[in-house]
């Protein structure tokens, strides 16, 4: 086959436009990186990214890592539908979310433990859909410039120590760093020869739209059965999950009507009948990560990195936040304002946070096991979540609000998500974010500390202002992804600083 190069170089290659290699490039663009993402698929729309199927709960890391690039707003869908998933009968009894189908109530969670989370902190969760998620981040990202190109599969690549030759079909392009973000079955990590070490499946799980003759013999709601699950969102909107050990999905059958009725009977324990199937997918609760996201000049990252079960809608999240902690990283590598050991925090700081996610959902799967000893635990975990402090342990997990890093420092706050702090001005920390600069957060207008980094300036913005809660600090170092990485009481330690400034900013020391 001939193949015909493309002679420009990026600085990086994206596998995938779904909306974590989407917000990837958003960040990379950000930082002037030269992107261009290659899609496999030609059309970016699709039923199964809409409403209902499409519908994905976005966690508190996802939401603020949006406020901070100014993307939230661009959310519309949460203020027109409310979470079919949730059971609205009353305010009182609002579900916040769920573990195993448990629901856990937001009356009941005591959010006064959160001691971070300030008055005017963005929303713990909220609903989007893919759909408009990569919508949105389609036109921020063309609108930094990033190339996309659609009905463009990688196939294979190469790397040498200086650059990475991908492979689309008949066509290569050259790049410093590729990032696989192609999703479960990624090509970049097949092909880049990563390990993705794991758990098989229990379950099929579907994902269907069908017509029903007799809906009425099935429950509404989220029905956990001694044989799996069934939940109907909808009118003719079904989610099963069939404890069959994934052999559905793995013998890649097509999916038929009398499949899918053969299943739901058997599930619902119902003679129920289905005349047509619309739209039909089938997933599993296969539990894999990736032993690296690195490998040379190539990364992995969101499901191409790990995959699960999508129990408590946790994927999405955790593939952004891939992408946040990468973006800022490979920018100042590409820009040489960064040591191997910075590139090399993303997979230590990302991998445990991964394998937290897959250990959630293996602990669902197993008290949803159609078994006497899975239902007598799931009893138990049932009626733990329905005391204030499990509602609010539960919460804590979905939601990702106690979601840090370990960077080794034992000062307070540090490797957290930094609080939303209201300056005298009016001016939220976030607001500051948009342009992905660092932060240094002054509270005391300490001339010594504005001195330290006004050398930093292209990268670090001195921000100095007084806020009524300052959480007992008086400053607070602050990296791109939002992450605190040093604070202060009122003595400054000028010389800890200085080295969270070499180790987050200035590389070339
Ligand atoms: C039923 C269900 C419900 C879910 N609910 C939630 C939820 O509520 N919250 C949550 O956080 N997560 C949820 N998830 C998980 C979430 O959808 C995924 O984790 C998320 O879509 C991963 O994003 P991604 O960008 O990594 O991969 P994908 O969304 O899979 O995107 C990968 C992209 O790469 C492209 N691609 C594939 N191969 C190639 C190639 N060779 N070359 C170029 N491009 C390629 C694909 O076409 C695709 O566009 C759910 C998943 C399922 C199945």
């Amino acid at each position: 086959m001939k193949t015909t190069l493309n002679h420009s170089t990026h600085d990086v290659i994206i596998s995938g436009a779904g909306p974590v290699g989407l917000f990837l490039a958003c960040e990379l663009a950000l930082a002037k990186c030269s992107v261009l993402i290659l899609e496999k698929v030609e059309n970016p729309y699709s039923p199964l990214k809409q409403f209902p199927f499409g519908i994905r709960g976005l966690s508190t890391p996802t939401i603020e890592a949006l406020y901070r690039r100014d993307l939230l707003k661009g959310l519309e869908l949460h203020k027109r539908i409310k979470n079919p998933h949730q059971n609205t009968k009353q305010e009182s009894q609002r579900q916040g979310g769920h573990f195993a189908g448990i629901p856990f109530h937001s009356d009941n969670i005591d959010t006064s433990k959160w001691k971070n989370r300030l008055p005017g902190s963005t929303e713990t969760s909220l609903i989007s859909e893919m759909q408009e998620l990569e919508t949105l981040l389609t036109h921020r990202a063309e609108l930094l410039g990033v190339e996309i190109r659609r009905g463009h599969a990688i196939t294979d690549f190469h790397q040498t120590a200086d650059e990475v030759t991908v492979q689309s079909g008949d066509q290569s392009f050259k790049c410093k760093w590729l990032v696989g973000c192609d999703g479960s079955r990624s090509v970049v990590r097949k092909a880049g020869g990563f390990e993705f070490a794991g758990t098989e499946p229990e379950f099929t799980g579907y994902s269907t739209q069908v017509d029903i003759d007799d809906p009425e013999k099935l429950n509404p709601g989220r029905n956990v059965t001694s044989t799996g699950m069934y939940l109907q969102s909808q009118p003719g909107y079904l989610i099963m999950q069939d404890f069959d050990a994934g052999t559905f999905h793995n013998s890649e059958k097509p999916l038929t009507c009398e499949h899918i009725q053969a299943v739901l009977r058997r599930i619902s324990n119902t003679n129920v009948t289905i005349n047509t199937l619309h739209i039909g997918t089938t997933w599993t609760d296969r539990a894999r990560q990736a032993t690296t996201y690195r490998n040379g000049r190539i990364f992995l990252a969101g499901d191409a990195a790990h995959i699960h079960a999508p129990l408590g809608g946790q994927g999405l999240n955790l593939g952004l936040g891939d992408a946040m902690n990468l973006g800022w990283k490979l920018a100042a590598t590409i820009q040489n304002r960064a040591s191997e050991s910075l590139l090399d925090s993303y997979y230590i700081e990302r991998y445990p946070i991964g394998a937290q996610v897959l250990d959630w959902s293996r602990a669902q799967v197993e008290i949803m096991k159609p078994t006497p000893q899975a239902q007598a635990l799931n009893a138990i975990i049932r009626d733990l979540m329905n005391t204030r402090d499990g509602a609010t342990y539960f919460a804590g997990r979905v939601w990702g609000i106690d979601t840090h890093y370990n960077l080794g420092s034992n000062l307070p706050l540090v490797g957290h998500s930094v609080p939303n702090f209201e300056l005298e001005d009016g001016t939220r920390i976030g607001e500051l974010m948009y342009d992905g600069k660092g932060m240094l957060l002054d509270f005391d207008g300490d001339a010594s500390l504005k001195k330290t980094v006004s050398e930093y300036d292209d990268r670090i913005r001195y921000v100095c202002g007084n806020t009524i809660d300052r959480l007992a600090t008086s400053a607070l170092l602050i990296r791109p992804d939002g992450i605190i990485a040093w604070t202060s009481d009122s003595n400054p330690d000028y010389c800890e600083l200085q080295n969270a400034i070499t180790r987050w900013f200035d590389f070339t020391q």
